[in-house]
């Protein structure tokens, strides 16, 4: 990882906001354990500290999505419980009970490769309650015995658990509940973040907090109970001047009506800063809105900082997400959702933990 003072922009992360949006979910959930997904690098904001503090803060269980991220888990997590969502993939039953990882098993084939090889080690079984990805229906469940397995857990997933007025929210319960009736006795799995603010009906035996953990807003429409949990800033690598009519950037897709100040920052599209974001998104400077101007380029973008009270050095940090800028406004302007942003944060970035401003790690 680049040291603060050789890289662009410094990515904190709060670890004491992540352990209070854990604690919230707990609360919500009223005495329904809460597992945490951790996959694709703990929404990019790195697996072993996100993990390490969740489970300080209480959880025991955790969910991946791909066999290598439980395993990377499993190194820092020795004895917490850990699922894999995509199941394992053919002839890798015996890695999985070596590391303990736990497969959600998604296919008939899937669960019948599990039978032969390893069935007395504890499984997931994933039904399929109509968002027609993963997980078996009922003419698979027919097809198949998984009567014989050791079932940890039965799990299905919401497809519109954001919208609380969307009948299919309803509709995938029933389907849930009727999937499972015929299936032995097994902790059951329904609510992601959003799900875990649906009620009580939607909370079964474990819920699957994932966004929310990272501080989204899980109740889009209503204000947001989670704290924020990512701060990304970037530092003002030159500063120029340039004349009415003059451009910005590739394309010069923005021209300057008067005399202007643009500020160069050294994070572009190669740093997950999307390049959509070119003339439509904003910065903040001491909370003062800066928008950026011209197009996104792979390792820079610009903004025009002419109207920041007090000035603006070369070093100034600059409020990319976070801070001034509201992670869900950046995502709207980007024609994406927050997760997206989350998971494409680049490795360029210096990174820091700490629990409420005070370093950790
Ligand atoms: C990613 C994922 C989650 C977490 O969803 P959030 O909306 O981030 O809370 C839960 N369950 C499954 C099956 C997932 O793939």
């Amino acid at each position: 990882m680049p040291s603060s003072e050789t890289a662009g922009a410094l990515l904190s992360v709060d670890l004491a906001a992540l352990a209070a949006n854990y604690v919230h979910l707990g609360q919500e959930l009223g005495g329904v354990p809460c597992a945490a997904v951790v996959k694709a690098d703990g929404y990019g904001l790195g697996t072993a500290p996100v993990a390490e503090a969740l489970a300080e803060a209480g959880c025991t269980s955790f969910f991946v999505a791909h066999q290598a991220e439980g395993e990377a888990l499993r190194q820092c997590l020795p004895e917490a419980e850990i699922l894999v969502l995509h199941g394992p993939m053919p002839g890798m039953e015996a890695a999985f009970v070596e590391a303990r990882l736990v497969p959600v098993l998604n296919t008939v084939a899937q669960l019948e490769g599990w039978r032969a090889a390893a069935k007395a080690a504890p499984s997931a079984l994933h039904l399929d309650s109509g968002l027609n990805r993963l997980g078996l229906g009922a003419a698979e469940l027919q097809a198949c015995d998984p009567g014989q397995l050791n079932l940890a857990l039965v799990m299905s997933h919401l497809a519109s658990a954001e919208e609380p007025q969307n009948p299919m929210n309803e509709r995938q319960r029933q389907r849930f509940l009727d999937l499972k009736a015929g299936l032995p006795a097994a902790r059951a799995s329904l609510a992601n973040s959003s799900g875990i603010f649906l009620g009580p009906d939607f909370h079964f035996d474990l819920a699957r907090g994932g966004v929310a953990l990272y501080g989204v807003n899980p109740t889009p429409g209503r204000p947001n109970p989670m704290r924020d949990v990512v701060h990304l800033q970037g530092k003002i690598l030159a500063l120029r001047q340039i004349d009415r009519g003059e451009g910005v950037g590739y394309g010069s897709t923005y021209r300057a009506a008067e005399r202007r100040l643009i500020a160069t920052v050294p994070v572009g599209y190669a740093d997950g800063y999307f390049r959509a974001l070119g003339n439509r998104a904003f910065a903040a400077i001491d909370g003062r809105r800066v928008p950026v101007v011209g197009r996104v380029s792979m390792d820079l973008i610009t903004l025009d900082v002419s109207d920041v009270p007090g000035g603006v050095r070369e070093g100034t940090l600059v409020d990319l997400i976070g801070g001034g800028v509201p992670l869900a406004e950046l995502a709207q302007a980007a024609g994406t959702i927050e997760y997206e942003l989350l998971t494409a944060l680049g490795p360029r970035y210096h990174r820091r933990y700490h629990r409420g401003g005070k370093a950790v790690r």
